[in-house]
């Protein structure tokens, strides 16, 4: 029987592995700019969690979540997004008692059983920024501004913001009325989905990608026309912000993302590919989100705790990844090590193992093939490494205290002590 990674799930290694590394410093490099700090919460956490956090009406909740029931009893689910995880921990750490605001980022698996098809998967990674405690729009702004940010430094030259208000519960409760009534006299064009989410979620019809839900969507009332007077002002404030920083943003009334804990603003960020771009993406070229979030202003206080306002985001790194490669951006290899320290005999094996822990010690890269004996073979292997410097350790230097280095270029041979090794290596070695 041969064991295959689980449908929608896949290892990361090889190439992949150096690109997933690169965002991961991008990311902690620009947070440590901006003053987040790292957290990483439970890959696990309760059902209820998610289903009171993210929303018991979001397609997440109702046909995403993988859950199980342990064998002590408790129910707890595969993480499907981050930011209620981190609301927990906020609440359980006593963060509410620290100055405000609490700025955290996170990197690591996600899981969503959705129909595995291109640019989505069911377990895949994701970058997150979140910012709990101000309710200002600078720091929605800010946290735009990040994945951008982030984004540019990756490569991507030519990106995106579509941006949306969805208003506060008291203008959106007003608007989401006349919008149930709008749909309601046009429920006959509506997708079997949309007829359920008519109920459960009305915004979440804005978004659907369906060719008559969207012909009925065209003529639909718009939030921003029904906001209260602060909703308006934030907003009109946060595009001033993003215009005042030259971020290429687009208004997108349709905009809502599918989560039930947000307000005001939403965003997502989108690569704006070349043709050639899109045509090595075959099946995937559709709209590829890379980044969304926004405020969320009540999830502190569904989550148990004071009125706390707060915003975030989160990035998809498998798209991101496929994207870079698809523009073609090349990830630096990491730099070959130069020396190589081979072995023949006994007692030579013995003290090279001494000799290369010393060499690490004082931070000289080095390889070995302590498996094997021959000498030819050793070299072998330090050439098809392109070693430049090769430290050959035989019975008699074993004994004598010496080794010989061998420049692999000229064949060239000088003995020197143990005790010069390092000294000697830090000097030819550039
Ligand atoms: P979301 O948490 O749904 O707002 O997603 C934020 C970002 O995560 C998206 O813009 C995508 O880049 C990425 N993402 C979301 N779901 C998936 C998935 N199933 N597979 C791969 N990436 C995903």
């Amino acid at each position: 029987m041969k064991f295959q990674s689980p449908t929608g799930m896949h290892d990361i290694l090889g190439k992949d592995m150096m690109y997933f590394q690169k965002i991961e410093k991008v990311c902690q490099d620009v947070a440590d700019f901006y003053g987040f700090r790292r957290i990483e919460t439970p890959i696990l956490e309760d059902t209820k969690l998610f289903e009171k956090g993210t929303g018991f009406s979001t397609d997440i909740v109702q046909k995403e979540m993988f859950s199980l029931r342990t064998k002590g009893g408790d129910y707890l689910t595969l993480r499907p997004e981050a930011t209620p995880g981190i609301v927990r921990s906020y609440l359980q750490k006593g963060m509410e008692n620290l100055p405000k605001p609490i700025k955290f980022w996170h990197l690591g698996p996600f899981f969503r059983y959705e129909r595995p098809q291109a640019g989505r998967f069911r377990e895949f990674n994701q970058f997150g920024f979140e910012s709990i405690g101000m309710d200002k729009p600078i720091i929605d702004v800010q946290i735009i501004q990040i994945f951008f940010n982030i984004l540019k430094e990756l490569g991507f030259k030519d990106l995106t913001i579509e941006i949306n208000t969805i208003g506060c519960p008291e203008c959106r409760s007003e608007y989401k009325r006349k919008l149930i009534k709008y749909l309601k006299s046009n429920q006959s064009n509506l997708c079997s989905d949309c007829k359920r989410r008519l109920k459960e979620n009305p915004l979440r019809i804005l978004d659907c990608k369906n060719e008559k839900c969207q012909e009925v969507i065209k003529s639909a009332p718009q939030m921003i026309e029904h906001l209260c007077k602060d909703c308006h002002s934030h907003f009109k404030n946060v595009l001033e912000f993003l215009e005042e920083l030259e971020l290429p943003y687009s208004l997108n009334p349709y905009l809502v993302r599918g989560l039930d804990y947000y307000t005001r603003t939403v965003f997502e960020i989108f690569p704006n590919l070349s043709e050639k771009e899109k045509e090595s993406l075959g099946q995937e070229r559709g709209k590829i989100a890379l980044a969304g979030g926004g405020r969320y202003d009540n999830l502190v206080k569904l989550l148990g705790g004071k009125e706390t306002p707060a915003c975030g985001g989160a990035a998809g790194v498998e798209r991101i990844i496929r994207l870079m490669k698809v523009m073609g951006k090349k990830i630096p290899t990491k730099k070959q090590p130069q020396v190589f320290l081979a072995q023949v005999g006994v007692l030579s094996k013995r003290r090279a193992l001494k000799i290369f822990e010393d060499l690490r010690e004082n931070n000289i890269k080095i390889v070995e093939a302590f498996y094997k004996d021959s000498l030819v073979e050793q070299l072998k292997i330090a050439d098809k490494l392109g070693i430049k410097f090769v430290l050959i350790l035989g019975q008699k230097e074993a004994i004598d205290n010496e080794i010989i280095i061998r420049h692999m270029d000229t064949g060239k041979q000088t003995i020197i002590p143990f005790k010069k090794i390092v000294k000697h290596l830090k000097k030819i070695i550039k």
